[in-house]
């Protein structure tokens, strides 16, 4: 768990600045502490720290030095009192719920969501009697009607995973706040360089740094911020189950934070211009992307985000079989399950991550049958587009 934080300096310079405290070599970067425990000088020393009664470390499954610096700077970038790292996005998702919710609570839940979370929701919290309610994220007038005496929690991602939806968080946080339910927001999207959740009356924001704070493909994370009463629930349940951080991974994900400003401002002026130069496209039905004055919700993306992010979403004329060839065709362009890397990455969700669902399924979570999404990377945009247009051109 993480110390407060000082809010003296500006959250970029504390995203490289905040760092583990320098052990006696003087160090100039943060050392990586791959230790599963730690040592007591004598009995009462070890028998004061289990009874927390000094800060002492006592076994990484806990908590441990570089893991605590990564939720430091997050927290810093974040603007919260206080964090978790997991070792994935999902435990820090599912943490985030199985620290609040019980046998007979209700979670009011966007239908737009990241796949897993979708399956956690419908399939494994059920079993323990949490029920659920989906909205639809682009009908936010309905919400309000659907909290329950039994609500103890909102969860929305914005923008939406693929379809890049976006929810006004500030309106949200008001109707959270007047019926006492947590409002928890999955940022990864975002990135706390773009959209600062808490700061607009959200309580709860979950990452999976396995994305764009990584940035590069590497290492699994995860971390939910928030107040500082609520993350010690969070702790509480993550501390015995067994969810945490690799030391290594947060060591990975530290020095990612020292770049993650730069990376994003790169990714969203890319993707703008993407999505900017794809809209003019004759092979795309149309094209998606928070900052296009196009997207339904422009002037909440404008109003909450300080740039689009990386992702653009397309619609390929010719539907599910001409998305199949538009990726045969690429020849930058990465074919993977990730995104949020410095490769650009293109992706068909109805022929690989929603196959497994029904057409009607997936056109409910905005799934078309011809839906691309282009993670756009730090390559030079020439490249990047000039890839794009001859694969479109050639699976004609
Ligand atoms: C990838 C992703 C997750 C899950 O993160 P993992 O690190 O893969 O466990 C959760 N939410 C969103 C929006 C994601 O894109």
């Amino acid at each position: 768990m993480s110390k407060k934080n000082k809010p003296t300096y500006h959250p970029e310079t504390q995203a490289i600045r905040i760092q583990s405290e320098r052990t006696s070599h003087k160090e100039h970067s943060g050392p990586l502490y791959l230790t599963s425990s730690f040592t007591y000088d004598n009995a009462e020393h070890m028998r004061a720290a289990f009874a927390d009664e000094n800060d002492a470390y006592i076994y990484t499954r806990f908590s441990n030095p570089s893991v605590e610096e990564f939720i430091n700077r997050m927290c810093a970038l974040e603007g919260a009192e206080a964090g978790f790292a997991t070792a994935s996005g999902m435990s820090a998702v599912f943490g985030s719920f199985m620290a609040f919710l019980k046998t007979g609570d209700h979670l009011l839940s966007s239908s737009s969501i990241f796949g897993s979370t979708h399956t956690v929701i419908t399939k494994f919290l059920p079993k323990w009697g949490i029920e659920h309610t989906y909205f639809d994220i682009t009908q936010p007038e309905t919400i309000e009607a659907l909290i329950k005496p039994n609500t103890k929690m909102i969860f929305v991602e914005t923008p939406s995973n693929p379809g890049l939806d976006v929810i006004d968080l500030e309106a949200l946080a008001k109707i959270a706040k007047k019926h006492k339910v947590i409002l928890n927001v999955d940022n990864c999207f975002a990135t706390p360089v773009l959209q600062k959740p808490i700061a607009l009356g959200v309580d709860l924001v979950t990452h999976s740094a396995t994305k764009w704070i990584d940035g590069q493909g590497r290492v699994l994370g995860g971390v939910v911020v928030g107040r500082k009463e609520l993350v010690d629930e969070v702790y509480a349940f993550c501390r015995s189950t067994g969810p945490a951080m690799s030391p290594f991974n947060a060591w990975v994900l530290s020095r990612s934070l020292e770049t993650l400003h730069v990376r994003m401002a790169r990714h969203a002026e890319s993707a703008l211009a993407l999505a900017t130069a794809l809209e003019k496209n004759p092979h795309l039905e149309w094209v998606k992307y928070p900052f296009l004055p196009s997207h339904p919700q422009y002037a909440i993306a404008k109003k909450q985000m300080s740039a689009g992010g990386g992702i653009v979403c397309f619609e390929i004329k010719g539907g599910l079989e001409r998305g199949g060839r538009f990726l045969d065709k690429l020849e930058l362009l990465s074919l993977t399950a990730n995104l949020g890397d410095s490769r650009s990455i293109a992706s068909h969700p109805a022929s690989t991550t929603h196959a497994k669902l029904s057409e009607a399924e997936r056109l409910k979570v905005g799934i078309t049958p011809g839906l691309i999404r282009i993670s756009v990377g730090l390559e030079h945009l020439g490249d990047i587009l000039q890839d794009i247009e001859q694969a479109l051109e050639a699976s004609k």
